[in-house]
């Protein structure tokens, strides 16, 4: 059966480019995982799940469309997606679990996302050693925080 969900789409293959050019292998679509996250490196014990801005209603300009009729149904299924994803986040970080999320509006720019991306799979990345309720406000910042590391190490 074909899935709804279209998996290989242009900014996730992006971004699983740019894990394999640093070296990384990793499994793809783990549906054993909450979420089914799209990105997986078991060994390191890290995710990356790369969302669509219109479907995980991301707040983005470019997500802000929601469609003209049946706007309380669009609205009520787009707070169930945000819902649903914020389960899946704390569900992971309860296993163990480091999670990146890369939004779909974040991934033209190749040298931003190459920089987030290399910062969440740096052996230093911070964000395992913060508490879980602090992480949420953290894992975004683990890029941005990680580079100034890497920076003062090379
Ligand atoms: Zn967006």
């Amino acid at each position: 059966m074909a899935s709804i969900r279209s998996k290989d789409t242009g900014p996730e293959l992006a971004v699983r480019r740019m894990v394999h050019a640093m070296g990384f292998r990793y499994r793809l679509h783990v549906k054993a995982l909450p979420g089914c996250p799209d990105i997986v490196l078991p060994r390191h014990r890290k995710v990356i799940f790369v969302h669509g801005c219109f479907w995980h209603a991301h707040g983005c300009a470019e997500s802000r469309r929601t469609p003209a009729s049946n706007k309380k149904f669009w609205k009520e299924k787009f707070a169930r997606n945000k819902a649903r994803d914020a389960k899946n986040l704390h569900a992971l970080w309860r296993g163990g679990w480091q999670v990146l999320v890369i939004w779909e509006c974040e991934t033209k720019d190749a040298a931003q996302l190459r920089t987030r991306i290399a910062g969440f799979l740096a052996p230093t990345a911070r964000a395992a050693n913060y508490p879980l309720d602090e992480q949420h406000a953290v894992y975004g910042m683990v890029a941005e925080e990680t580079e100034i590391e890497i920076k003062n190490k090379f």
